[in-house]
């Protein structure tokens, strides 16, 4: 059995009286979600409050992205040694507002995973597909390039998020359907380089305009492991929601 991760990504939202207040309505709503992991990725600035207000919780904190070097010139970089320090346990990788609006690429995002890795963090690596239509080729490039790369060992250690672009931000959710025949997907292109095993151990949460009320068919597939969630992750209420399905 593959235990739920249910990921916030807050991208650029949220001080630090805004992550306080989050915290102080979020936690208690979320006491008896024992069912799942629980990561919320703040703004690298709100990592530190976001840490001191789950502690002791079963709530972990990740960052939204990392450098692959773990230290040097590289002027407004953070690295996974630094992430890991400040006591986040997750980062994202990949995402594709980085890929977009950053020129991430397959290749950034396989050294990203190594670099999380290897600072012992759990990278939740984003894959998906821009036009619905290219699923197929998308997945195999993105799968080939970006992850196939990893030894079996690091492999192990991955959480993969399949958001598919078109269904990020604008409240258009992939059906239950598209999304587990997308993670089916992924999971043979694991299944052909890592092996049955490896592949079956692999969780893959969706991201895509989940919210309360769509997530509860979304995580009824067997092949939805979690979600990863911009948008309803904001407010307290909502993310309680769903880390209580
Ligand atoms: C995301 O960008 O990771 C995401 C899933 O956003 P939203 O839930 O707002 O679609």
């Amino acid at each position: 059995m593959r235990t739920p991760l249910i990921a916030a990504n807050w991208k650029m939202h949220k001080d630090l009286d805004g992550t306080t207040s989050f915290f102080k309505s979020f936690l208690p709503l979320a006491e008896r979600a024992a069912h799942c992991e629980i990561v919320i990725c703040p703004s690298f600035l709100d990592v530190e409050s976001a840490v001191n207000a789950t502690r002791g919780t079963r709530v972990r904190i990740g960052a939204q992205n990392l450098y692959w070097e773990n230290e040097g010139a590289f002027t407004g970089e953070v690295s996974g040694p630094m992430i890991k320090a400040s006591g986040c346990s997750h980062v994202i990788v990949g995402h594709s507002e980085r890929r977009r609006y950053f020129g991430e690429t397959n290749e950034t995002v396989l050294k990203k995973t190594i670099a999380a890795l290897d600072a012992g963090l759990t990278p939740i690596v984003c894959l998906g597909e821009r036009q619905e239509r290219n699923v197929e080729t998308v997945l195999e490039e993105q799968f080939r390039c970006g992850i196939a790369g990893l030894s079996d060992e690091r492999f192990a250690g991955i959480v993969i998020g399949y958001e598919p672009v078109w269904a990020i931000g604008d409240g258009e959710t992939a059906t239950p359907q598209v999304a587990a025949d997308a993670h089916r997907l992924i999971r043979a292109h694991a299944k052909d380089r890592f092996g049955a095993e490896a592949a079956n151990n692999v969780r893959i949460v969706y991201g895509g305009s989940v919210k309360p009320g769509n997530a509860k068919s979304l995580m009824a597939e067997p092949e939805i492991d979690g979600f990863l969630v911009g948008g309803a992750s904001l407010d307290p209420v909502s993310f309680a929601a769903l880390v209580n399905l």
